[in-house]
């Protein structure tokens, strides 16, 4: 079912209203000028993970856009809860979006008013389940992550996932389930919806976030790493070196925590450390309540 013609409701502009009314003009800044942030957060048993970093980053990503969410961090994390508790399913995927109206339209979009729609829909695996087990195959993408002067590369913008959609549709057409983006130095970065990890010797090594999103699951992977000991070395990290590395795995709150099998020439196989972070990552975004039960 397409997404405009689903069953449900969804939270515009501070109440429920039913799924098939969540329109927008045509005219909306938003869409013509990428004056558009979003979240993508998961439920698990009810439960948003992490929902006030993802609120908080919502916010922060409008900011960086030059444009304020007329709602606070806690009024959008009640906002979340209430849309998940009403579309009544205890996994979800939450997708929070806040964009420029209809008011003036140009590049100056100084009156404006600030739009904020919340959805949650099942979205059980973001890989196909069978191609996960192996290791999903990566392509190298041709567009590069860009300079950090150039754009707001913090922010979880609209307008930065062109380039996602451009390389993971090239991946998809030769076969590849997605594809792995240098930044414009030409270091690894990034996936077009994931961060990525490499192990060497027991260790993690995963790219310096200095042009791309520091994902929520990204620091969460970190921190259970560390919990079991695991050494994690953030730094730079060439294309070439893909072939010193011997497990390779992706992490977003959609992807949770995949295995990498391939990446154009260099093979990996996914072995204990990913396997141990893969259930590490399963076990700590169940709900505090039942995990303690
Ligand atoms: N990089 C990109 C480009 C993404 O779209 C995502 C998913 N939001 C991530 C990294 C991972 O971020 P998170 O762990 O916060 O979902």
């Amino acid at each position: 079912t397409p997404f405009d013609q689903r069953e449900g409701s969804i939270w515009f502009d501070g109440a429920l209203i039913p799924w098939k009314d969540a329109t927008l003009h045509v005219l909306s800044h938003g869409l013509h000028y990428a004056s558009c942030v979003f979240e993508g957060e998961r439920a698990y048993g009810g439960e948003i993970f992490k929902t006030r970093e993802h609120s908080e980053r919502l916010l922060q990503s409008a900011k960086l856009l030059d444009f304020e969410i007329p709602f606070t961090a806690e009024e959008i994390d009640a906002a979340k809860a209430l849309v998940v508790r009403t579309n009544g399913k205890a996994d979800a995927y939450v997708r929070p979006v806040a964009w420029r109206g209809s008011e003036m339209m140009g590049v100056s979009a100084q009156h404006n008013k600030i739009h904020l729609a919340i959805a949650s829909w099942e979205w059980p695996s973001y890989f196909d389940p069978e191609a996960r087990r192996k290791g999903i195959r990566l392509d190298m993408a041709e567009f590069r992550r860009p300079d950090p002067a150039t754009i707001p590369c913090k922010a979880k913008a609209s307008g930065l996932y062109m380039i996602c959609t451009i390389s993971k549709h090239k991946a998809e057409r030769k076969g590849y389930a997605d594809a792995l983006m240098l930044d414009w130095r030409g270091h690894v970065a990034e996936c077009t919806g994931a961060n990525i990890f490499f192990v060497k010797d027991g260790a993690l090594h995963t790219p310096t976030p200095d042009c791309f999103l520091d994902g929520i699951t990204r620091r969460t992977v970190i921190a259970l790493a560390k919990r079991r000991g695991i050494a994690i070395n953030e730094r730079t990290i060439l294309p070439e070196e893909l072939a010193t590395f011997s497990e390779c795995f992706i992490c977003g709150t959609a992807a949770e925590v995949t295995p990498v099998g391939e990446i154009g020439e260099y093979t990996f196989t996914p072995a204990a450390i990913t396997q141990a972070l893969a259930e590490d990552y399963t076990r700590e975004v169940q709900p505090k309540a039942k995990a303690a039960a």
